[in-house]
């Protein structure tokens, strides 16, 4: 287990940020903490790399007790904050230079770092010219100087333009090939497109912690198909897997399925055997951001 949180609470003054929060990370892992403002993302995370302490409850970092161990198991642990702080005046191996000395670790590592990130035709400049993507390039390469095996990541792609958000996505999916990785994020798309599995919090409180294509096959499926011809209800329900079947119009019908597999090519199999054509055919996103407004909404 590369990150256990057992039953975290964690009160600011009168403030409740995080209740009895509780989850697990496999190795390898690519895990979206999903939540609007203020839920207790950043909490949970300053949490788990062992910068604040909690009221109550245990974290555990490749089995090392952060509370109990911090410099441990921050040697593990690779942390991009929330806004990136960095010294904007310094060039960009200056800092990380700077940093290396912080984490005692080899100046050797520095290029390779700057590699993987993909930072090398801005790595002589200062941080301040560098747009906002290159300087979260650089923010992730300061993270895995030292190597960690778990990577905590807050926000990374918040304040990006869309084609940095996009570089920025495949750079985690490529650092997540290797590590651990807990990003943070208040943009289900995201999830979508980076992650494993996703745990959505709200108001301190989890409230989905899953596997992404569990959470996707959760919901059942909805499929728009229009045929050439009248199709007799007797017919249409033998499609397999059928929930219901409403007739729109004509040779309109609105099927609900509920299966974990792709229903579309069955109803054109359908089509098919009883040689009548299919003329539209429009499955309902299974749409996850659907479902985290309905999480998260009131
Ligand atoms: P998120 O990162 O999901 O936006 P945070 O963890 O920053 O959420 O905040 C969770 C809650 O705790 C919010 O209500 C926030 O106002 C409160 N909070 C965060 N930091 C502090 C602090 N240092 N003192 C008091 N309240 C805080
Ligand atoms: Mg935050």
């Amino acid at each position: 287990m590369s990150i256990k949180v057992t039953s975290i609470t964690k009160i600011y003054k009168t403030q409740k940020a995080l209740n009895n929060v509780s989850f697990t990370a496999d190795k390898g892992q690519i895990i979206g903490f999903l939540g609007p403002n203020g839920a207790g993302k950043s909490t949970m995370m300053k949490i788990l790399t062992g910068f604040i302490k909690p009221n109550k409850g245990e974290v555990f970092v490749n089995e090392i007790d952060v509370l109990k161990n911090p410099l441990e198991a921050q040697k593990r642990i690779g942390y991009l904050p929330e806004h990136n702080p960095l010294y904007e005046d310094l060039y960009v191996r200056e800092y990380l230079q700077f940093k290396a000395a912080i984490f005692k670790v080899d100046k050797n590592q520095i290029e390779n770092c700057i590699d993987k990130v993909g930072l090398k035709t801005e790595a002589h400049k200062k941080i301040h010219q560098l747009s906002k993507g290159y300087q979260q390039r650089v923010g992730l390469a300061a993270a895995i100087l030292h190597n960690p095996s778990v990577l905590i990541l807050d926000e990374p792609t918040t304040g990006l333009d869309p084609n940095q958000l996009v570089a920025i996505r495949d750079l985690i999916k490529e650092l997540g090939k290797e590590k651990t990785v807990l990003f943070s994020t208040h943009i289900m798309q995201e999830v979508e497109a980076v992650c494993d599995s996703v745990i959505i919090i709200k108001k301190g409180e989890i409230l989905v912690d899953k596997k992404l294509t569990a959470l996707k096959n959760n919901k059942q499926q909805v499929i728009k198909v229009v045929f050439n011809i009248l199709v007799d209800d007797t017919l249409i329900q033998k499609i397999p897997n059928l929930l219901s079947a409403e007739n729109l119009e004509n040779n309109t019908w609105k099927l609900s399925f509920k299966t974990d597999k792709d229903m579309r090519s069955q109803i054109f199999d359908f089509a098919q055997e009883n040689k009548f054509k299919i003329l539209e055919l429009a499955a309902e996103s299974k749409n996850l951001e659907g479902l985290f407004r309905e999480l998260t909404s009131k």
